[in-house]
């Protein structure tokens, strides 16, 4: 029997293997840094026993919340990633499962592998409509890719969207995978209606280095990604630093931050009202947004959420807040569940790379319905 992480995206410390029954392992925290909650191993050899696999430092992981409800996944094939009966209890978290297969992979959510980052972007750059943009490298030397997908030109808005500042919330990645596909189908209505007004800039991975690393939130110096905004450096934080820039050299008219949350078992939004310069006509865009994008997917949800914040409250070091206070647009943070949409529960597979495609299709829809008051904001 072999308890293993040594592979892209892995994470796990093993402390003892030995016997199915007693499965001892502990999460490793991101580098440089304390978050800790992704995990993803491999068990190696037991077919048809059931293994008890204890993760004893669960309870010092940086969201316990996340634990509460909450089933791992599984995979055989690395495609197929269904849930397993998880609990937590006594600051540890159990995972009880018989392995029908002598390999099986277990991890926080399913994961979306750097060979797959490089793949979305060659998918994307074989398209005539997509130029992928060099920004620079990452501090492990990993490029830090743009998308851009339509033609720049002086009449068009910028339309921004980046995905994985924490690179353990794998889902934002699959949502972008779905968002691109639909983008780049010069069949479809929505895309083609938006390229014509519009041209977007699209970031697929921010925290590359974290990705592959297995971090939940930090990249290889250990900085959360999305509290640099105010203060990017090369040394530190470059994916914010070299994205930023080219925000400003190119503009912002729309921008949406694409996350998971370890929490709350729903879809959502969280805008701008804390920011000093938010007012009702940002409101307003805001509000129209949303309802079309309630309405494009009934995944997104409106009662479950962050507490608003008072005006002036703002963090402008969070990407969201930065961008609409320094680009006066409409600025959204998207957050998926790691657990499941409590709204359209499914035991199975619970929230998955499937839904998050899905929701990054109907993302295009509800921006469409927002074009023409992008600029009023
Ligand atoms: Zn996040």
């Amino acid at each position: 029997m072999k308890v293993s992480a040594q592979f892209d995206g892995g994470n796990i410390e093993v402390i003892e293997a030995s016997d199915p029954s007693t499965i001892r392992l502990k999460i490793r925290p991101d580098s440089q840094a304390d978050f800790k909650q992704w995990f993803y191993f491999r068990l190696q050899g037991a077919q048809n026993q059931a293994c008890n696999i204890t993760i004893v430092n669960a309870g010092e992981a940086s969201y316990l919340p996340g634990w509460e409800q909450y089933q791992a996944v599984a995979s055989y094939d690395r495609m197929e990633w269904f849930r397993v009966a998880t609990r937590f209890e006594n600051g540890e978290l159990r995972i009880d499962h018989t392995p029908d297969c002598s390999e099986v992979y277990y991890a926080y959510f399913e994961p979306y592998s750097f060979d797959r980052h490089l793949d979305l972007i060659a998918f994307s750059q074989v398209s005539p409509l997509c130029k992928v943009i060099d920004l620079g490298s990452t501090l492990e030397g990993h490029d830090i890719s743009l998308l851009r997908i339509g033609e720049a030109g002086a009449d068009k808005l910028n339309l921004w969207i980046i995905a994985r500042q924490h690179s353990g919330e794998t889902m934002a990645e699959w949502f972008m995978e779905g968002f691109l596909n639909r983008l780049l189908d010069s069949a479809d209505p929505c895309s083609r209606q938006l390229l014509q007004k519009a041209v977007f800039y699209i970031v697929p991975n921010m925290n590359v280095d974290g990705s592959v690393k297995g971090n939940l939130r930090a990249n290889a110096a250990g900085q959360d990604l999305n509290r640099q905004w105010l203060n990017p450096s090369m040394e530190k934080s470059p994916e914010v630093f070299v994205v930023r820039q080219k925000m400003h050299e190119v503009g912002v008219d729309f921008f949406l931050d694409v996350h998971g949350d370890e929490g709350l078992p729903y879809v959502f939004l969280a805008g701008c009202e804390g920011i000093p310069s938010y007012d009702k006509a940002h409101h307003a865009v805001e509000q129209k947004f949303k309802q079309a994008f309630m309405q494009a997917s009934p995944e997104l949800q409106d009662h479950y959420g962050y507490d608003k914040l008072l005006p002036t409250q703002a963090n402008l070091s969070l990407a969201n807040q930065y961008v609409g206070e320094q680009f006066r647009c409409l600025s959204y943070v998207l957050e998926m569940p790691f657990k499941d949409n409590a709204n359209l529960p499914d035991s199975e597979y619970g929230w998955s790379s499937a839904r998050s495609i899905k929701l990054g299709e109907a993302a295009l829809q509800a921006i469409l319905s927002v074009l023409g008051d992008l600029r009023a904001a």
